[in-house]
Parts: C-alpha cells; sequence; structure tokens
C-alpha cells in the first residue's frame, strides 16, 4: 500500500508504519517489521544493545549469557566441556 489506511498520507521512504498514526501500511508492511525487530533481537548487535540499556549492565550481561547458554544445543555443550576438560588435564 502506498498511503496510509488510516490518514491517506503518501508513504514516507521505507517506513513501515506511518509516522502520524503508527499504522502499518499493510499486513505486509506488519510481518517484515516483526521479522526484522526478531532478527534485530536475536542478533549480537541486538542483544548488546539490550545489555547496553539496561540500568544493571552486571545483571543484564548474567542474564544473557544464561539466555546463551540455555540456547546453545548440547552436543556443543559437551564439546565445550570436553575442550575444558582436556585443557584442564593438560595444565594440572
Ligand atoms: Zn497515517
Amino acid at each position: 500500500m502506498k498511503n496510509c489506511p488510516e490518514c491517506h498520507q503518501p508513504r514516507l521512504g521505507e517506513q513501515f508504519k506511518c509516522p502520524k498514526c503508527d499504522v502499518f501500511y499493510s499486513k505486509l508492511d506488519e510481518l517484515l517489521f516483526e521479522e526484522q525487530q526478531k532478527k534485530e533481537q536475536n542478533s549480537l548487535k541486538g542483544r548488546l544493545k539490550v545489555v547496553l540499556a539496561a540500568a544493571d549492565h552486571k545483571q543484564a550481561m548474567r542474564e544473557e549469557f544464561k539466555r546463551a547458554w540455555k540456547n546453545t544445543p548440547l552436543k556443543t555443550k559437551i564439546t565445550l566441556w570436553s575442550i575444558f576438560a582436556f585443557i584442564f588435564v593438560l595444565v594440572f
């Protein structure tokens, strides 16, 4: 859609929403917007933004590590532990 469904103002650039009414230009724009939000939230930059925006950086960082660890597949975890154990054995 080239115009806002609410105020019928022409669309500005690559905006998904009408800046005046905060309404999506079309259903597709809404989907694209959500997709973009999701991508940004899951990207490292997005996560970093969350940490930096938090009042308590340390707490936010801890939460992020917990989240990242939870999202790590079991196989990767086992591999990481094996590497860790191997280095431990080598050092001591
Ligand atoms: Zn509008």
